[in-house]
């Protein structure tokens, strides 16, 4: 099995954290999330130790919202010590809604509008990220209106490309996310916010990109931005305190994946960033990261029911799904591969050929394509792993299907967390 807490119980089905999933599906429907809050507190743990490990008890890694964001993810990262990022007033109301301190937020945004700004400096979150100049200029604003001084650190970019797919891909020059540092944009938007008497600058942050599992490009970030550190020192004569170097470390999908030692890289990373600082003659700024695929995806399975299979002669076999892109657009965009297992019949031979297809009017639409699954039944309970991040998040109501319910487990119990959608709910906001 691809995650330790997955196993083959005595009925031959597929168990996530002990529980059984062919029982989870009958009793809460499909499709179904399910997540396993242990597995969520483990990762939690390893971001939170390794930092303090790496960084001294000030540093924290932040969970980025955008990868899961429902009322129940927060009083869990909380609790584990994590901060968070939002991207949203949206993600705002809903962190605060749950409890979450608005002074351990990190407000991010490429286009905040003006309406975002104020939503933010009024809930009092602890940082914002401002991501351009405009951004600056309206801050400031409203931080005088609302005569607060307002912590925030300024986005930059590094230039980096850690070769991963286009589309999650942020930390190049060319991006709409920060300012350049290479084009000495960054100059300007640093000694902008320094005149800003309504703000306090921190320090730096940079995200280079998602499901990264090369080193480099972290290594290299954390020497880029000490570099450019010491020149803002040396030139504006600008403190840096902070520096947040972003999410992005990549989580295994499938067997071929390579699986990432966490502490082993936050270690490297600090190497890197001890050496530099040395050169500059910098103090070691306080670190923080921003994990948001590798906290939730691995806790997170999704289970469907099978329409049976469809076999296009000379072509291919087509097992459907009760879901699909509504509940998991990521293979429509990004073709991303994931282990997908018949959970009525994990212990059966995994030697039926198919592709896994949704249910909406989509060529698009699939789930998986050639892979290998103990052959259905109509009826069968399909289970797709790592769905944890980027999928709830990122569900829709396309062909009018409504969204599924979520369910956390812990402790050999289930508790439902996110009501599955009703026909009512679509009509909710139609006059
Ligand atoms: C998407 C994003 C993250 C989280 O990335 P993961 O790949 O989910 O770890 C963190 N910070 C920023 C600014 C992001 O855009």
């Amino acid at each position: 099995m691809l995650y330790k807490n997955l196993s083959v119980n005595e009925k031959g089905h597929l168990a996530i954290g002990g529980m059984d999933g062919v029982e989870l599906a009958a009793e809460y429907g499909t499709p179904l999330y399910v997540l396993d809050e242990e597995v969520i507190r483990q990762n939690c743990r390893t971001y939170v130790e390794a930092m303090h490990d790496a960084f001294g008890p000030d540093a924290a890694p932040l969970f980025a919202s955008k990868a899961l964001c429902f009322k129940g993810i927060y009083p869990i990262v909380e609790s584990e010590g994590m901060c968070v990022d939002v991207v949203s007033p949206g993600e705002i109301y809903t962190a605060l809604a749950a409890g979450f301190p608005a002074g351990k937020m990190f407000f991010h945004g490429t286009n905040k509008t003006d309406s975002d700004i104020e939503y933010g400096v009024m809930s009092g979150v602890g940082h914002f990220v401002v991501d351009n100049l405009n951004e600056l200029a309206i801050l400031d604003n409203v931080c005088e209106k609302q005569g607060v001084k307002q912590k925030v650190l300024l986005r930059l970019t590094c230039g980096l490309d850690p070769h991963t797919l286009e589309a999650i891909n942020t930390g190049k020059v060319d991006s709409q996310f920060g300012v350049p540092i290479d084009t000495g944009q960054a100059d300007n938007f640093v000694k902008e916010a320094m005149s800003c008497g309504n703000i306090s600058i921190e320090g730096f942050h940079s995200h280079v990109g998602s499901q990264i599992f090369e080193s480099d490009s972290f290594n290299r970030q954390v020497e880029i931005l000490a570099e450019y550190a010491a020149k803002c020192r040396d030139e504006y004569g600008l403190t840096v305190n902070v520096l947040n170097i972003g999410g992005g470390f990549g989580v295994r999908y499938t067997e071929e994946d390579p699986k990432l030692n966490i502490p082993e890289r936050i270690n490297e990373i600090k190497g890197h960033l001890e050496v530099a600082c040395e050169k500059y003659n910098l103090e070691m700024p306080t670190v923080y990261m921003e994990p948001g695929r590798s906290i939730v995806a691995d806790a997170g399975v999704t289970l469907y029911t099978t329409g049976g299979i469809k076999e296009v002669k000379g072509y291919r076999n087509y097992v459907t799904v009760d879901g699909g892109m509504t509940d998991n657009p990521r293979y429509a965009l990004y073709k991303s591969e994931y282990t997908v297992l018949n959970a009525s019949r994990a212990s059966e031979n995994a030697d039926f050929e198919c592709t896994i297809a949704g249910r909406c009017c989509e060529s698009g639409d699939r789930v998986a394509e050639d892979i290998k699954i103990a052959k259905p039944e109509r009826g069968d309970i399909v289970a797709v792993l790592t769905t944890g991040a980027y999928n709830y998040s990122m569900a829709s109501n396309y062909n009018r299907i409504p969204r599924p319910a979520m369910v956390m487990i812990k402790d050999g119990s289930s508790r439902l967390v996110i009501k599955r959608e009703s026909f009512e709910d679509l009509l909710r906001n139609e006059l």
